[in-house]
């Protein structure tokens, strides 16, 4: 038997980067609010302390790379739907086949190249 369309690979490349994307999401999360209870400790001169400025800013860096893993992971779920229920690698706006270089590259991709470039 052959496996042309790699789907197993497949499953198995997106069930790895949805591990990895957990453990990043769940290694944010704790950054985060280490950064939170520091932030809370100083919250009393925070205008004052060189420090307020640097928490917010760690705050908001933090809080950015979390939003994009938690997309990330969502994606990533969405692919594994897709590809149980045999729609993985098709794309989900125009039908067709997504180029397996796209995939690749970007395994949780639900459009294909040209689709992804009209919606932005
Ligand atoms: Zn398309």
């Amino acid at each position: 038997m052959s496996n042309e369309h790699g789907e197993h690979g497949a499953a198995d490349a997106l069930a790895r980067r949805r591990a990895e994307a957990a453990a990043r999401v769940e290694q944010l999360r704790h950054e985060l609010r280490a950064v939170q209870s520091a932030r809370s400790n100083n919250s009393d001169d925070d205008e004052h302390d060189p420090e307020g400025a640097t928490m917010s800013q760690a705050w908001s860096q933090v809080s950015g790379v979390l939003d994009s893993a938690v997309r990330e992971l969502d994606e990533l779920d969405t692919a594994l739907e897709r590809v149980a229920t045999g729609d993985y690698g098709i794309c989900r706006r125009c039908g067709r086949a997504i180029d397996p270089a796209r995939l690749d590259a970007r395994p949780a991709a639900a459009l294909c190249i040209d689709c992804a470039r009209l919606a932005g």
